[in-house]
């Protein structure tokens, strides 16, 4: 039997994988091309994690799709709408019988001979492809970090980590020690004291923080996108208020770098505000970092404030000394009780999914590799991958780059060419992958591809000036060697296109 050849494979349903297959069925139809997931379901993040109150922390206008805005006035959005959202979109372009579930990459190998990849997916037959766009998240899907805990085996209640959630878990009466700062730690304290038929309130919950973060409350609803929405019709309310939210989030990330001193007065004071009179900001809310040198975490309408002031929760700077049978030893000798300790201690970074890549015959080590655009590996020819911003909504960068591959796509269809490979420049420095504190980022920052010190080996991570320079920089620069296509390889799908 003849192995399946398609034009395009994409690796991921999330938010990604999903939003650039549209790309293709809108701006390169014809191309024959399937979406290959690893579990049963579509949507990545937003369809695994279940844990109660999971929700966007950046808002919906920019998170969604540029060419499909999301089309609500409710800014922060919880995961069950995002993946209704990832869904409708998915059907809506026809990309919903493209997908295949239950097919995990684990070897993309390419060969330059035949101008191929050669994708291996236990338990299912092999695809070859002519170009893969690696839309695999950034993070391992089967378990989440859990740093040393020590004592933790002596500690007789349980322990649950978010991206491992039981759904069926009841909160009611129950005392929660939330370990974590990030944005799960701040959004499970107070959706866990919030009463439910289905699992009931906890007593009362701690959130442990060895360090604190910068947290900012900001409206579950846009009011400006409300009124825009009650004037104007959906086609141009919703771009108006996506544009506005793009220029907020770069004014907010400029000035916080720019001026930082300035910025962490104008939190300390908002946050000082949030709370009762006395309460101790400098030790809980004042981190070691400048604002946004780590993503800054959002509640919705102060929700985490209203939940410290309700008394119900608590938050406590400190470390661990040890797990007890009862609960947690502190440093300080504090003792935290608990019947339940979650591990809000975030992800575990992996690229491709675990997925190994192999260019004519030899792996692919991702840190000699230099990422070309924000995008393409240096010697990894025909292979994008979609990782977007981490200092503002991921789908802004996702959806950029996207229409960067339909014009790449169509430069090679056009041209007669086979091969699009970045050349790596001995000239330009490294730099690490991506420029961001976040412990998970740190922790596997040796394993990463590196970027460079300037274009076209790095991005400006700023919306504004990157999008001009993927949109309008010229796909055939200097950097990238083409090949023309093999004798009858033209990929059919970019020929119908045409
Ligand atoms: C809890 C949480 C909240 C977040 N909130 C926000 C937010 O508010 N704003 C923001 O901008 N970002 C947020 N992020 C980042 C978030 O992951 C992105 O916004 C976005 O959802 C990522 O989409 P994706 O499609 O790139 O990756 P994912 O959602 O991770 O989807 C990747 C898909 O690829 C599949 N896959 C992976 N490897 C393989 C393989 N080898 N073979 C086949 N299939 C494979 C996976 O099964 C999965 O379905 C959040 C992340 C988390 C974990």
């Amino acid at each position: 039997m003849s192995t399946e050849h398609l034009d395009v494979v994409i690796v991921g349903a999330g938010l990604s994988g999903i939003g650039t297959a549209c790309h293709l069925e809108r701006d390169l139809p014809g191309t024959r091309y399937a979406v290959l997931e690893a579990r049963e379901d579509l949507g990545g993040t937003w369809s695994l994690f279940r844990y109660p109150g999971i929700r966007s922390d950046s808002d919906m206008h920019t998170l969604g799709y540029r060419f499909r805005p999301w089309s609500s006035a409710t800014a922060l959005a919880d995961g069950p709408s995002i993946l209704e959202y990832v869904r409708d979109t998915a059907q809506e372009y026809g990309v919903e019988e493209k997908i295949r579930y239950g097919h995990r990459l684990t070897r993309a190998s390419w060969d330059s001979d035949t101008q191929l990849w050669t994708l291996e997916l236990p338990g299912q037959e092999p695809l070859t492809c002519s170009f893969l766009l690696m839309c695999s998240g950034y993070y391992r899907y089967d378990q989440g970090y859990t740093p040393d805990l020590p004592g933790l085996e002596r500690f007789g209640g349980t322990v649950v980590h978010p991206q491992l959630w039981d759904p069926e878990m009841d909160y009611a009466g129950r005392r929660f020690v939330v370990i974590g700062s990030g944005a799960t730690a701040v959004t499970l304290v107070p959706a866990m004291l919030e009463d439910s038929e289905d699992h009931g309130a906890a007593a009362h919950v701690t959130m442990l923080q060895r360090s604190p973060s910068y947290v900012l409350s900001i409206g579950r609803t846009d009011p400006v996108a409300e009124v825009l929405s009650r004037w104007l019709p959906r086609s141009v309310a919703d771009p108006l208020t996506r544009t506005k939210n793009i220029a907020q989030i770069i004014a907010l990330y400029q000035i916080s770098q720019r001026f930082p001193r300035f910025v962490r007065g104008l939190l300390r004071k908002a946050t000082q505000a949030a709370l009762p009179e006395g309460y101790d900001v400098d030790t809980h809310f004042n981190p070691r970092y400048d604002p946004w040198d780590q993503r800054m975490c959002m509640v919705p309408d102060g929700d985490l404030f209203r939940a410290v002031r309700s008394g119900r929760a608590d938050i406590v700077t400190d470390t661990i000394e040890t797990f007890t049978e009862g609960g947690i030893r502190l440093a300080s000798g504090q003792e935290l009780e608990a019947d339940v300790v979650v591990t809000a201690t975030g992800l575990n970074l992996q690229m491709f999914g675990g997925a190994e890549v192999v260019v004519d015959g030899e792996p692919v080590h991702l840190p000699d590799t230099m990422a070309y655009k924000g995008m393409m590996l240096s010697g990894v020819p025909n292979l994008v991958y979609m990782i977007g911003y981490t200092n503002a909504s991921w789908t802004l960068k996702v959806d950029l780059v996207a229409e960067y591959v339909v014009r790449l796509l169509r430069h090679l269809r056009d041209h007669g060419l086979g091969v699009a490979v970045p050349e790596r420049d001995p000239d330009v420095e490294e730099a690490p992958f991506l420029d961001f504190g976040a412990g998970y980022v740190q922790r596997s920052i040796d394993e990463l591809p590196k970027q460079g010190t300037r274009a076209p080996w790095r991005l400006a991570m700023n919306y504004a000036i990157d999008a001009v320079a993927l949109r309008r920089s010229r796909v055939d620069d200097d950097t990238v060697r083409f090949v023309p296509a093999r004798a009858g390889r033209v990929p059919e799908a970019e020929r119908a296109a045409g």
